[in-house]
């Protein structure tokens, strides 16, 4: 079953403590869709400029990812620039530019207003609605945001949210959004603005998912080989949603599987800048991985106490 990515389309600077990239390939829907694509058919839906390399669409044409839904107009490519320092965890950013996204009309192909899993990667919550308001009858709505749209479009972010089933943030966007330090709160105030349950990403610490049936809480993977964090966000979501959408099961258990699928696609993602990493991906690799996620955070139960 296909999975439908909107987002963002973009090239990023990004500078790390490993080194500084100009003008890579990147953006929400870019990251989510390449990590989903190892699991079935995905398709993109967003806005390039005419300066976006052909290259990169060539890269997603192997990885046989619809790009039919990609708009290229006349101007500049979506710009993001960021920064980490020592501490991976936090991204700071230099400079957005939307570019070519203040003339986006989003107007999704025929073939795509039928699927049954769709992702709205981080982005303008009022393009998020627009597109997700001409998908039919979808089975399983995500979506991610970030915290320049928590100050910049809080309204219009409440009011999507309302349409999702699954919301994910990261810890300290769930903490600003709702307004409280605690986690537990933030994901239970969350819950109550719509979405069935809420996944709250912790950069290198995990992430947990809460939901009116249940809590789990991923590990984390102990990576050194951490080279650039950007995109980590947008592989765990679409190796999750991904994984949902080619096993077409949406229980509890599968679920808990598929966080750990996109926890399994985020570690890969920041062995490198850009998607340099996932260029060499192999599905062998990702099942090794899974089995060592598996053996890091299994334990039995203890004896009764004496
Ligand atoms: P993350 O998974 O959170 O690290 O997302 C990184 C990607 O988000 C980068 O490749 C950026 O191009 C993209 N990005 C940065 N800022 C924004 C924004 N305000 N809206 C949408 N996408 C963004």
């Amino acid at each position: 079953m296909s999975v439908l990515i909107v987002g963002s389309i973009g090239l990023d600077t990004i500078e790390t403590p490993f080194g500084k990239k100009q003008d890579i390939l990147g953006g929400s829907a870019i990251h989510a869709a390449v990590a989903a694509s190892f699991y079935g058919p995905a398709a993109v839906a967003g806005v390039a400029g005419s300066d976006f390399p052909k290259e990169h669409l060539d890269f997603l044409g192997q990885r046989k990812i619809d790009v039919s839904g990609i708009q290229i107009i006349d101007g500049k490519t979506f710009r993001w620039s960021g920064y980490y320092e020592f501490d991976m965890n936090q991204a700071h950013t230099r400079d957005t530019q939307l570019n070519v996204y203040t003339r986006f009309k989003p107007e999704l192909p025929e073939s795509f207003r039928d699927c049954n899993y769709v992702f709205l990667a981080n982005f303008d919550p009022e393009l998020q609605l627009k597109v997700l308001q001409q998908v039919k009858k979808p089975k399983l709505v995500a979506m991610d945001t970030m915290n320049f749209w928590i100050e910049n479009k809080r309204q219009a972010l409440h009011k999507v949210i309302r349409h999702v089933d699954l919301l994910l943030l990261n810890d300290g966007e769930a903490r600003q959004f709702m307004e409280t330090p605690n986690l537990p709160i933030a994901a239970a105030r969350l819950l109550k603005l719509g979405p069935k349950s809420v996944i709250i990403k912790k950069g290198e610490h995990g992430a947990l998912y809460f939901s009116d049936k249940g809590y789990f809480s991923a590990p984390s993977y102990p990576q050194d080989q951490l080279r650039d964090p950007t995109g980590a966000g947008d592989s765990f979501a679409g190796g999750l949603i991904g994984y949902l959408a080619g096993s077409d099961d949406l229980s509890e258990d599968n679920i808990r599987r598929a966080i750990i699928v996109g926890s399994v696609m985020a570690s890969f993602n920041i062995e490198d800048f850009s998607l340099d990493r996932m260029k060499r991906l192999t599905r062998r690799e990702i099942q090794e991985r899974f089995s060592e996620f598996k053996r890091f955070s299994e334990f039995e139960a203890i004896g009764a106490l004496q």
